[in-house]
């Protein structure tokens, strides 16, 4: 959702009609409320997220204690009903609700499997109807354990502090959502932590006041966010604050003990973002920076407007440019099915190549020959596109860039410039298949693409020669 404004004053008008008129109501295709979907349909994760609504906004007021863990919240959710509903679901994993009110009312509410949380209210809601959820609830979250990754959503660092950082799930361990990709909303947050402690968190900054118990370090973002790139991370931060030349708020944040080559990196940002913006047009956020942890995880993320790196091997150039190429390819288009993940990562992966282009005088023709020269059997084994739960992240880091510079070199330099930098404005603030960005670059490039798609994407093996050299691409000495 963007840029929509919630009408609540007319819900329970709205309600009220509906029922008086029940049987008219009908035909227009008002059916009986029935419960929404306790999942949003992905071939991978059927039951994250789920059905019968659309979320606008989330307004997250959370009190956390760094030395309990114990985290307090209330959430207050504006969202409109896309089917007539007698219950929904939202998505919260442990933690103890409560109190549910939808519309100021009490609601009934029940937990069931992994993180449903089942909500009840009062009187049904109606197809179209805005309403609103107020959720109480607190507990000691805990992080989710991912084989390949390690530990997703709400972590502890060892210092003290805490950190949310999560793919494909990561959300539903501090508050709760409707976890999906395919439901964006605006993302405001008011955290409070004892005084000694900082915050940053996604969007812009609205200021620290403060409260019983310490501080409250307000967020907004209001660029429309997937459940899963939103953070908060709580530490004795160093910041730094400077702007893009447009006058967009550039914050970046660095736990104790960050190295400085790390902020020098960090410090290229703005020419980073300018060098991206040339590739893929407009930025697509309305806020940018970083959140640099002192803090090995297994991997950095794409966390909106403001990535977050794990210490150690993250808090370089490459990886910069990389997790912010993902605000374009990742982020504002995000992906409709987990399937179509190369969507944000083959983009992210080959930003890097066109930095190291640019910036460092590669010849990436000559690092292609290299890379396919160097690929072994099984390289050819993983495929881009539905790639199965848990393999999304095999294969599209390094075949991924590969194929899109071998796109680039079977459709010709000019039409690839033209689909990188359109694609994105495309599908801003929505979402993507790997089906549509091929029709869309067949579209671009006056003609067919199945037969590279089917070799590169959808399909395994090495491609065939006019496919894995295709334009200037020719096989290493
Ligand atoms: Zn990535």
């Amino acid at each position: 959702m963007r840029g929509q404004k919630p009408v609540v004053v007319a819900a329970a008008v709205v309600a009220s009609l509906c029922l008086g008129a029940g049987v008219a109501a009908a035909g227009d295709g008002w059916g009986p409320a029935k419960p929404g979907s306790d999942g949003a349909g992905d071939s991978y994760y059927p039951q994250d997220g789920n059905g019968g609504y659309d979320v606008a906004d989330y307004n997250l007021k959370v009190g956390y204690d760094p030395a309990s863990h114990q985290l307090t919240g209330r959430q207050d959710i504006t969202a409109r009903a896309t089917q007539s509903l007698s219950s929904f679901d939202l998505d919260l994993r442990g933690l103890t609700v409560d109190s549910v009110k939808v519309d100021g009312r009490d609601a009934k509410f029940a937990r069931t499997g992994d993180h449903e949380l089942v909500i009840t209210p009062a009187r049904a809601l109606w197809r179209g109807q805005n309403f609103k959820v107020a959720i109480a609830y607190h507990g000691v979250p805990a992080p989710i354990s991912d084989p390949s990754l390690g530990a997703n959503g709400w972590q502890y660092a060892k210092a003290g502090g805490a950190f949310v950082a999560g793919e494909p799930k990561s959300a539903t361990t501090w508050y709760p959502v409707n976890d999906t990709p395919l439901d964006k909303a605006t993302f405001h947050l008011a955290i409070t932590v004892p005084d000694e402690w900082g915050v940053i968190a996604n969007g812009r900054e609205r200021g620290s006041v403060k409260a019983p118990g310490g501080t409250t370090h307000v967020w907004a973002e209001e660029t429309p966010i997937v459940p899963y790139m939103t953070t908060v991370a709580i530490d004795k931060w160093t910041f730094d604050r400077r702007q893009r030349k447009d006058g967009t708020p550039v914050v970046s944040a660095y736990a104790p003990g960050v190295p400085d080559a790390t902020k020098q990196a960090e410090a290229r940002l703005p020419e980073i973002l300018d060098f991206l913006e040339s590739k893929f047009g407009p930025y697509p956020i309305d806020a940018a920076g970083g959140i640099f942890l002192n803090e090995e995880i297994g991997f950095s993320l794409e966390t909106m407007s403001r990535p977050i790196y794990s210490a150690g091997w993250a808090g370089t150039v490459p990886t910069i440019v990389h997790e912010n190429a993902h605000q374009w390819y990742g982020d504002s288009v995000a992906v409709a099915h987990w399937r179509d993940v190369c969507l944000n990562e083959c983009f992210a992966s080959y930003a890097e190549w066109l930095w190291d282009e640019a910036k460092e005088g590669v010849d990436l023709n000559k690092q292609y020959a290299a890379d396919v020269k160097k690929a072994s059997a099984r390289f050819w084994d993983g495929k881009l596109y539905d790639m199965g739960a848990g393999n999304e992240f095999t294969y599209v880091y390094s075949k991924g860039p590969l194929m899109l510079h071998a796109l680039r070199n079977y459709i010709g330099q000019p039409a690839f410039a033209f689909v990188l930098k359109t694609w994105p404005s495309l599908h801003r603030g929505g979402n993507a298949s790997m089906q549509e960005f091929q029709r869309y670059t067949e579209l671009v490039a006056h003609r067919s693409l199945k037969g590279f798609f089917d070799a590169w994407v959808y399909g395994t093996g090495k491609p065939a020669d006019q496919y894995l050299f295709p334009g200037g691409l020719k096989p290493a000495a």
